[in-house]
């Protein structure tokens, strides 16, 4: 999952202060002349980074040995057991997995057939957390709505009918909203199922799966996502005045919850071994396709960043930490572990870096922060004109899931904006494999993930907190 809008710049702003204001916010002569004084590291890690492709075919091993990663399931826990060791072997430092207790939602068999105007098979995937229907399915006529709006507008129609919201993708924060809450929008009208079109931006006739929550005042009705074309076509019928009925027929279920981990490893800081930037993705996925965009591609550029900065012999004055976090897909359970097991040190945390975009090519950064701190961030990125990564974007909120909470605490927040104009294509569906991903796309990741973590680990004076920070929406 991102946070990140499509395409909307929406809530950005562009950082545009002249370099010798920045020094100055910087804090005079403490930080002093980041160009000067990182230069060759910068462009150390930059050249050592870009020289192979390690970390695509370490992320090949990855998800093509442990496939997708769905929080409570064996395969993710392999696949954590396989990165901490590998992590040992690179030479890291405190390597651990911190235990979290994860939800475990079972897909099951599941299928949509088009019965009326004429059979065919639709293309679905279950919404993640839903329910299942009776064994025999629900067959029922079909209402077709644009918006949760329409169907308050027409809410007298939806009683005993599958509900299905034919809402194409605009803005993810604002079109999430349908697949999050139709079900139960629906259930509060009489509906008996529900269905969305898939969240995607461009589509092979692939059905999209993600998270649904249910309102607690409402009845649990099963939920899932159509691919846009039979979504599309649904509604086409509708236009016409021909009746459209559906069996939906799906046996997901929810089982107790189950023991995953966060994995953690460390370079600890020569100097502040206290102060920590942190640095990672989210090593849990949805149970389709490899999870190898969203956000195995992430989870290894963090990795490899760290690896980089370890092989290259840096060693910063603050402890650089990876982060892999587990279930930010459904449920954030990781994200609160690490919020509840570091609540002590949070204040001495002085940056956390996410990349949950998809690691296509990078283009710099996205930053939640304070001014003072945007200052810094932008010197360092200027360090980044090797690959064209000198961006500095701003938001109010953080950018990424996993790094909320501690946003929430006043720290510095990030997340590496890169070319996002095919996720939405292979976000949560069959199509996240790793050829999706492009080894030089991936490495200019490592990149840029290192340079900022390892500059703003060594710099004399802490990156400044700000006041705290909310979720973005
Ligand atoms: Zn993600």
């Amino acid at each position: 999952m991102s946070l990140r809008r499509v395409s909307s710049v929406l809530g950005l702003v562009l950082l545009a202060a002249a370099p010798s204001a920045l020094g100055q916010a910087a804090g005079p002569g403490r930080s002093g002349d980041i160009a000067t004084a990182y230069r060759a590291p910068a462009d150390s890690l930059i050249r050592a980074a870009i020289a192979d492709s390690s970390a695509y075919r370490r992320l090949g091993r990855l998800v093509d040995t442990f496939g997708p990663r769905l929080s409570g399931t064996a395969s993710l826990e392999a696949a954590i057991d396989w990165i901490l060791d590998a992590m040992k072997a690179d030479g890291l430092e405190n390597v651990r997995g911190e235990p979290v207790m994860v939800p475990r939602w079972v897909r099951g068999a599941e299928s949509a057939e088009l019965v009326k105007p004429r059979a065919a098979k639709l293309a679905m995937l279950g919404l993640g957390g839903s329910v299942a229907t009776p064994k025999a399915g629900i067959t029922a006529r079909v209402l077709v709505v644009s918006s949760l709006e329409e169907l308050t507008r027409r809410a007298a129609e939806a009683k005993g009918k599958i509900v299905l919201f034919d809402v194409p993708l605009t803005d993810y924060p604002v079109t999430r909203r349908v697949r999050t809450e139709g079900p139960s929008a629906a259930a509060r009208v009489g509906a008996v199922a529900c269905l969305i079109r898939s969240v995607a931006s461009a589509s092979i006739r692939s059905p999209h799966t993600g998270l649904t929550v249910y309102d607690s005042t409402a009845a649990k009705v099963p939920a899932a996502a159509l691919s846009v074309e039979d979504a599309m076509m649904l509604h086409r019928f509708q236009d016409r005045g021909e009746p459209v009925v559906v069996t939906l027929r799906m046996s997901a279920r929810s089982l107790p919850d189950a023991p995953s981990r966060n994995v953690v490893a460390e370079i600890v800081g020569r100097e502040k071994p206290d102060e920590v930037v942190v640095l990672g993705g989210h090593i849990d996925s949805w149970d389709v396709g490899q999870g190898a965009m969203d956000d195995g591609g992430g989870s290894v550029a963090a990795w490899e960043a760290v690896r980089l900065i370890h092989r290259l012999g840096l060693r910063p004055r603050r402890t650089v930490r990876v982060v892999l976090w587990t279930n930010e897909e459904n449920g954030g359970k990781g994200a609160q572990a690490y919020r509840d097991a570091h609540a002590a040190d949070l204040a001495r945390h002085v940056l956390a870096m996410e990349s949950d975009n998809g690691a296509f090519n990078p283009k710099g950064y996205v930053l939640a922060g304070s001014d003072s701190a945007a200052a810094v961030v932008q010197q360092v990125a200027g360090l980044m004109q090797p690959i064209n990564a000198t961006g500095v974007q701003r938001v109010d909120g953080s950018p990424a899931a996993d790094i909320t909470a501690l946003g929430q605490a006043g720290v510095a927040t990030m997340e590496i904006d890169t070319e996002g104009s095919r996720y939405f294509w292979y976000h949560h569906s069959d199509g996240d494999t790793l050829d999706k991903l492009d080894p030089a796309e991936l490495a200019r990741c490592v990149a840029a993930m290192a340079v900022m973590a390892y500059v703003v680990a060594d710099l004399p004076d802490a990156l400044p907190h700000s006041a705290p920070v909310s979720e973005s929406p």
